[in-house]
């Protein structure tokens, strides 16, 4: 890199670990918190948590050797005595640190065994008066071996050597209220005295303001600009011809709801068009996305277009596979089946059928996209639970369905039963259209959520037992265990013989991942056909798995498992008339973060109101699932704490990308020069 200042090989490799390769890297490299050496807090006023500086004399040291070797000394101001504990200590901070010296220290404040304590804090001898900083110390993110130091260093030979124009025209920095971007920067890495510090820290102050907004306004010029890419590609016009249907709709057991139709609308309408319909379908589960599929799905057989329709596990892609053949049946539709656990004859059946345009529509899981699939004619490419797809793979389906000779490139519609908060959906979606259900079909009691000490499964056996009696079926979740497939399946099997010894009464099955696929089938197929009434399962069965006639789950060690899964989970009873349980068995003693999962899932049946708790608890990366691997994240912005910011960014993105696409282009390439852009293929 062109820096004034060499740097040494070793340190630059423990740069570019940390993502510090282009000198303007260095100057985004910006503090996550920052120090207070501007003033001496009196032992007195410390609080628990707090870092603080604090200045006194060591009145007592002595090294100690268990549980390994450590210094313990007391340091004592006018207001109080605070204990300090440094561990591999050097024989001359021994010495420095001797009783009668007169220190300066900073460190987090913690309640010791024997009062308050910091634990190896930083320290100066202070018997000469230091002066106290005059700014606030900034501290960066780093890697091992690398010292604030050395990191400090070069960002400000950065700071100089970089060209620090502005990406933001004065009209538009005036409009929106926001600061000058190279003083911005010049602020975050050296707080002049007079800043406001609490406004720093909380990242609340108008510097962090205009870096949050131009990363915002970056990652929206992206996103962006993808969509608008995709809709100058070519797609089949697929109109409506209202004759397959009329005819399923006329079959149908029930009537669409209203948020149904609406959503059809506006898939109908995005088929119509020449470029490829790139939507993201929400809706709770339970709300009935899958018949909404279908009628997308017969818009394209109607124009003699493919559909293809791919589901993340066997499972759920087989329980669409039964759905739409029963569906379609009467249509003189029939779907072909792929996954990888076909037989190979099978398999190649399949294959051969979707080449020649023998099938309008193949149903399966990723095996869809395998080299040796080719698409006749396709149409219409259907994702549900898309999350669980990364980028790539869908990217790999709508290679496939390209049409060499039109360079028709097919429409996608992806499906989601994880709600995304409009905050995630804004920024990490916004090179999609989004339509949502927001409403579960009539008739559905709501599900009675229960919190109960696995102490007490004794009751709980007893409600399964009453539940069954009255012919309705049951669940029983077993735990989730990261660590080992083999341990759960053990579990499995082992929460199976205990429930068969205490209601030898009832016929219980059990279903698992490692099955093989024959053997779950026939599992599920006999729990559909209330043969079995209790189904001890692990969490494979957290998507798709529809059975009415089920009014009863229990999920085992419901503390380990998040809130998109339980509330996954708990969408599989409901699904009738019956009244339904879910009862969530925790062990204690609760985590905070558990505790809190809890209760929102205790206290909430709405799909949108956990997600966006689930985002608040857990930030939004774990609700992107595998999209985050091919999208820009967030470093700066928050979207729990800058949603009004985003609506901003996104609006002036638009504008920029329409007006002004020279200062779109300046912007974006100062934010991602050297970004992965999976979302570009
Ligand atoms: P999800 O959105 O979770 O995929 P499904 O499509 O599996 O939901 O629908 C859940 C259940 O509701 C299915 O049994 C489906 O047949 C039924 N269903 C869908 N739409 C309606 C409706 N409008 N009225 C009544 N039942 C419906
Ligand atoms: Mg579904």
């Amino acid at each position: 890199m062109a820096h004034t200042l060499k740097i040494p090989a070793a340190t630059e490799l423990k740069f570019k670990k940390i993502g510090l390769i282009q000198p303007f890297d260095f100057v985004l490299h910006l503090p996550i918190r920052y120090e207070d050496e501007t003033k001496i807090i009196k032992i007195a006023e410390l609080e628990i948590g707090q870092t603080a500086q604090i200045e006194g004399e060591i009145i007592f040291a002595e090294i100690s050797f268990r549980p390994r070797k450590s210094l313990i000394c007391q340091l004592k101001d006018e207001t109080g005595i605070i204990f300090l504990r440094f561990l591999n200590i050097y024989p001359s901070q021994e010495k420095q640190l001797g009783r009668g010296k007169k220190v300066r220290i900073l460190g987090e404040v913690r309640e010791g065994y024997y009062g308050l304590e910091m634990i190896h804090p930083k320290c100066h001898i202070s018997n000469e008066n230091i002066q106290l900083k005059q700014s606030l110390t900034p501290i960066y993110p780093t890697t091992a071996g690398l010292s604030q130091s050395t990191l400090r260093k070069y960002i400000l030979v950065a700071l100089k050597q970089v060209k620090l124009n502005d990406t933001l025209k004065e009209s538009i920095k005036s409009q929106l209220k926001l600061e000058d971007f190279a003083s911005s920067v010049e602020t975050l890495h050296n707080p002049k005295p007079d800043e406001n510090r609490s406004a720093l820290l909380e990242r609340s102050h108008p510097a962090w303001k205009r870096i949050k907004f131009d990363e915002l306004l970056a990652q929206q010029l992206s996103m962006r600009k993808h969509y608008q890419k995709r809709q100058n590609k070519t797609a089949p016009v697929l109109l409506e011809m209202k004759l397959l249907t009329e005819k399923l709709l006329k079959i149908l057991p029930f009537e669409l709801t209203e948020a149904q139709r609406k959503v059809w609308k506006e898939i109908k309408n995005d088929l119509l068009k020449t470029h490829p319909m790139q939507r993201l379908l929400q809706g709770d589960v339970g709300s009935g996305k899958t018949i909404v599929a279908a009628l997308a799905a017969l818009q394209s057989i109607e124009n003699s277009y493919q559909v293809a329709l791919m589901a993340p596990t066997e499972i759920l892609a087989e329980q669409h596979y039964i759905k739409l053949r029963e569906w379609l049946k009467p249509l003189g539709i029939s779907p072909v089946w792929l996954t990888g656990s076909l037989k190979k004859k099978e398999k190649n059946a399949a294959i051969e059928q979707i080449a020649l345009g023998k099938t309008q529509l193949a149903i399966g899981t990723h095996a869809l996209f395998q080299a040796s699939v080719t698409f006749n004619k396709l149409g219409l490419i259907i994702v549900d639970e898309q999350h669980k797809f990364g980028v790539q793979q869908r990217l790999a389906l709508r290679e496939k369905g390209k049409d060499t000779d039109t360079q028709f490139e097919p429409h996608q519609l992806m499906m989601s039963a994880t709600p995304i908060p409009r905050t995630l959906a804004m920024s990490y979606y916004a090179d999609l259209d989004v339509s949502v259900i927001d409403q579960l079909p009539p008739g559905r009691t709501p599900v009675i959520t229960k919190l109960i000490n696995e102490k007490r499964r004794q009751e709980v056996t007893e409600k399964v037992r009453q539940a069954c009696l009255k012919k309705q079926q049951a669940y029983w979740v077993c735990p989730l265990i990261d660590e080992s497939e083999t341990l759960q399946l053990q579990t499995a099997i082992e929460t199976r013989a205990a429930l068969e010894n205490q209601l030898p009464e009832l016929s219980i099955g059990l279903v698992h991942g490692k099955l093989d696929n024959a053997e779950k089938a026939k599992v599920m197929a006999e729990f559909k056909a209330g043969q079995i009434q209790l189904l001890v399962a692990t969490t494979v069965i957290e998507v798709g798995v529809d059975v009415p006639n089920a009014s009863l789950m229990v999920i085992e060690h419901a503390e380990r498992m998040g809130l998109a899964q339980l509330h996954q989970l708990r969408g599989r009873v409901g699904r009738g008339a019956a009244e339904s349980m879910c009862v969530l068995l925790f062990q204690q003693p609760l985590s905070q973060l558990a505790r809190a999962r809890l209760k929102v899932i205790y206290e909430s049946t709405d799909g949108f109101e956990i997600a966006q708790q689930d985002m608040q608890l857990r930030g939004p990366g774990e609700l992107l699932g595998a999209r985050q691997s091919g999208v820009p994240m967030l470093r700066f912005a928050d979207l729990n704490e800058d949603a009004a910011l985003l609506e901003v960014a996104q609006k002036l993105a638009d504008e920029l990308l329409k007006n002004d696409p020279e200062t779109a282009t300046a912007h974006l390439q100062r934010w991602m020069a050297n970004k992965p852009d999976f979302l570009n293929a």
